[in-house]
């Protein structure tokens, strides 16, 4: 059987006709999970699972199904479940079950969506290559010797080895774009403030963003629209008057591409970027120009700043959020202690992996009285340089491009365990951190294949940056791509 190759879409049809149920098409995918070795999901109950899809099954039977309706999903456990643990990739919550549900997971099952599992992430979407997360890194599905790429590397594995549909990921500096490019999948991360952050565990707040992975972008608009609005529990969650309407992110799929604009940012294309995956975004440039669109040569003079920046506002906000992990109200709780401040350092010192206890420590100091004027306070400034280069070129009569594409990451896919240095990692991440830190929209789409510097078979990302509340446009702008190409249909082999 070969549900599991389906789109979203597919499935939908086959749901809505009766072709299948949500019992049946629960049970494959559960089923395949099961016999998964890339450690990609870290939480399954399949009784749960088959309660929502019996649920599902009941709606459709009645007529009062929505498209999403019986069609399977698992999220990033990032996002708080009832029922399925909540770990954040940490030993800090490693036997946390969440008395409530995010309100993403809330929409996805109001849309009647079956949940398959929680998602295998770094700890506190923390990292380019999932390599940190306390339960062991996940397989890339194209080579099992690559890293899937990070924070959200379990749902972009997931979604590469045919193991769900769609997946749920956050993106605080890139963690759905690059996963997505390394796994060769669809991924969008939405306009800041446009899915509720309420549930999702929080590692900076003014950056982390919630949005939808899945095979096509024909998909992410279907799941960003069940996803998106307005949620009154979340602060920054963008009002109706700020933009964050409802919408539907499908209803320019359609539009055709000719007289589109895409800027191409000389600094995406500088010293570092590797051989194959230039090639294969050049050839990806160069089929957009086949489709009607034209290039225009652009400059985001302060992107190398991104990474010092991000580097400070990142830590000093995960800092602070993660105060609330004390060993009192939350999770581990060290065992044997002398006095409050003992256990508070005990448990701490057990319960956080050592990247989070870095940021942690970078993020304290950046923020000590003293140090806030020279690091963080000159972050906050260059973050409102990079937001202006965007509005520059994206922004106003003297826009000169509709969107700005170029590369996701560097390089294709490292190996598992080459690059342990952190700074290293933090590298990696400077072609998407600048689009979280101005908080626009960016996507990734596959546009090809690489071999790093092995002979295997390493998925490239093309990625697309759209002015703020551009996602139906992006979509759009992926979606014809994927029209006139394959590459978003190859899988693994053995799929
Ligand atoms: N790689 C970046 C980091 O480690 C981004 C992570 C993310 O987007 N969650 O912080």
């Amino acid at each position: 059987m070969s549900m599991h190759t389906k789109t979203i879409k597919e499935l939908s049809t086959l749901l809505q006709n009766k072709e299948i149920s949500a019992t049946e098409l629960a049970t494959h995918f559960l089923d395949r999970i099961e016999k998964s070795e890339l450690n990609a999901f870290l939480h399954v109950d399949r009784a749960l699972t088959l309660a929502q899809a019996a649920e599902a099954d009941a709606r459709i039977a009645a007529g009062t199904a929505t498209p999403l309706t019986g069609v399977p999903i698992a999220h990033k456990d990032i996002f708080v479940t009832q029922g399925w643990r909540s770990t954040a990739g940490s030993k800090m919550l490693a036997n946390y079950v969440s008395p409530f549900d995010a309100t993403v997971v809330q929409k996805f099952n109001a849309a009647g969506m079956v949940t398959l599992g929680k998602l295998n992430c770094d700890e506190f979407a923390m990292g380019s290559a999932n390599e940190n997360s306390a339960f062991g890194p996940v397989k890339n599905p194209w080579d099992h010797a690559a890293v899937p790429g990070g924070s959200s590397g379990g749902s972009a594995a997931a979604v590469a080895a045919r193991l769900a549909p769609g997946v749920t990921g956050t993106d605080t500096g890139g963690s759905i774009r690059q996963p997505a490019a390394f796994c060769g999948i669809t991924g969008i991360k939405p306009t800041y403030g446009r899915v509720s952050r309420f549930g999702m565990i929080a590692f900076a707040s003014s950056l982390d963003q919630g949005g939808p992975m899945a095979q096509t972008a024909e998909d992410c608009a279907l799941l960003l629209n069940a996803m998106a609005g307005f949620d009154e529990r979340d602060s920054t969650s963008l009002t109706p008057e700020q933009g964050g309407v409802e919408e539907d992110f499908g209803r320019d799929l359609n539009q055709p591409l000719a007289g589109l604009r895409i800027g191409v940012p000389k600094e995406y294309f500088g010293e570092g970027l590797a051989a194959d995956v230039e090639a294969a975004v050049r050839a990806a440039l160069a089929k957009y120009v086949e489709l009607g669109a034209t290039l225009v040569d652009i400059s985001l003079p302060n992107t190398a700043l991104s990474i010092p920046a991000y580097y400070m506002i990142a830590p000093a906000e995960a800092s602070s959020n993660l105060s609330r992990f004390d060993g009192v109200r939350f999770g581990h709780r060290a065992d044997g202690y002398k006095d409050l401040q003992d256990m508070y350092k005990k448990t701490r010192a057990e319960g956080f992996g050592p990247e989070v206890q870095r940021r942690i420590m970078v993020g304290t100091y950046v923020l000590c009285h003293g140090y806030y004027d020279a690091y963080y306070l000159k972050a906050q400034r260059i973050r409102r340089l990079i937001a202006q280069d965007f509005e520059a070129v994206l922004s106003g009569p003297n826009a000169v491009c509709d969107v700005i594409m170029g590369p996701v990451a560097p390089t294709v896919a490292w190996d598992l365990g080459s690059k342990s240095d952190p700074v290293a990692n933090y590298l990696a991440d400077i072609y998407t951190l600048s689009t979280s830190l101005a908080g626009l929209p960016g996507m990734s789409i596959p546009c090809g294949f690489g071999q790093g510097d092995k002979n295997g078979k390493r998925p490239v990302g093309l990625q697309i940056i759209g002015n703020y509340f551009a996602e139906a446009k992006l979509l759009n702008v992926a979606h014809q791509f994927q029209q006139a190409t394959e590459w978003h249909k190859q899988a693994p082999s053995g799929i």
